[in-house]
């Protein structure tokens, strides 16, 4: 079942240390011949290679492997309807470099993305170097076709992006949602390390879900799964963009957040997440309030899924991860008093590169390693 995932496992294990074959192999709970066989792979690529034996008592000596980091590069794009972030990945996960460009998805997006692929190809000293370029993209993807299904962020609707695109470059492209995208990286050099099953819970522009089963990446038909924005709280609640009332992110998604605000009265017009996050930090009247309501709507849904899956670890990314120590004062309770047994949560620092390194990780697994 891991099969197609092992050598990525490998390349990203061996990332941080060198370690023998039968290190590997304990450590993936994998047989010798198993780990053999795809070491000597990776060793053909040009992506590991042997150090020194090493003899420790009078047993064999074990042959230390460890990764060739500038072997191969891939590229990853976070696609954001005002910017463009992208981070050049090495083999063991560390950047050669990040960049961010202005973008417009309403104007030939495909000529622009296709303008910064090509000139990242094209750069003299790494160009050469990079065996794929994965891309990031919020809304319903369907990664298998290469289509954005529905972005309402982007304002694109049965955009068979991955196609157009792989038909202009010389290297492999796939397409994600950006939430599956954190989550690969979740799986291979976050949360993963320690969970086989985990969910990643997105919260920005949107409410998103990643959920990883048996180290696999569930995405369901079409790659629909992981609406988690459009769970039912209230069918008599606000409309939603998806065309039905009352989603989870009607209530807890940053737009809805400040439409709520205003609806209140708590605030003269709707204001963007840093002038709400100012606003709970002085503890004006009110929002607090707001943000643990929506925490406690957004704990309460991901408690279902919690005792639904026997997940034990959650780990919360996203743009609103300013607004999280707000939301968490009712996320935590929420959950807490809702799931059937123990459950893990982490809270990672949000940088603007996350989807971009996402997207490179996904392009790892999907083309570098696998190939
Ligand atoms: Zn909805």
């Amino acid at each position: 079942m891991r099969e197609d995932l092992v050598r990525t496992e490998v390349l990203t294990m061996l990332g941080s240390e060198p370690l023998n074959r039968t290190q590997i192999a304990h450590r993936l709970g994998l047989g010798a011949a198993t780990v053999s066989e795809h070491t000597r792979r990776l060793i053909e690529l040009g992506y590991l290679r042997e150090l020194a034996p090493q003899v420790a008592g009078r047993g064999r000596p074990r042959v230390p492997l460890e990764v060739v980091p500038d072997a191969a590069y891939t590229l990853g794009l976070r696609v954001h309807h005002t910017h463009l972030v992208g981070v050049l990945m090495r083999l063991n996960g560390s950047e050669v470099r990040r960049f961010t460009l202005p973008f417009d998805p309403d104007s030939e997006p495909v000529e622009q993305l296709v303008a910064v692929c090509e000139q990242a190809l094209a750069d003299p000293g790494t160009g050469e170097r990079i065996r794929g370029i994965g891309l990031a993209v919020p809304g319903v993807i369907d990664p298998a076709r290469g289509v954005v299904r529905l972005s309402p962020h982007l304002g694109w609707s049965d955009l068979p992006l991955q196609p157009l695109l792989a038909g202009r470059l010389p290297v492999p492209v796939l397409i994600d949602n950006d939430t599956r995208a954190s989550t690969m990286a979740e799986l291979l050099f976050g949360t993963g390390r320690d969970h086989d099953d985990f969910l990643v819970l997105a919260v920005g522009g949107g409410v998103g879900m990643g959920i990883v089963l048996g180290r696999r990446i569930h995405r369901g038909p079409d790659g629909v799964a992981g609406e988690f924005g459009h769970v039912p709280i209230d069918r008599e609640g606000p409309p939603c963009v998806c065309g039905r009332r009352g989603c989870l992110e009607t209530y807890a998604a940053d737009y809805a957040l400040a439409a709520r605000a205003h609806a209140r009265g708590l605030t003269s017009e709707v204001v963007e997440v840093a002038e709400l996050h100012r606003l709970a930090a002085v503890d004006a009247p009110g929002i607090r309030d707001l943000m643990a309501e929506a925490g406690a709507a957004l704990g309460q849904a991901a408690a279902g899924v919690v005792n639904v899956l026997a997940v034990r670890a959650l780990t919360v990314i996203g743009e609103s991860h300013v607004l999280w120590p707000y939301l968490e004062r009712g996320f935590r309770p929420a959950v807490e008093g809702g799931v059937l047994s123990g459950l893990e949560i982490m809270v990672r620092p949000w940088d603007d590169s996350a989807h971009a390194r996402g997207a490179a990780a996904l392009v790892l697994s999907a083309t570098v390693a696998s190939r």
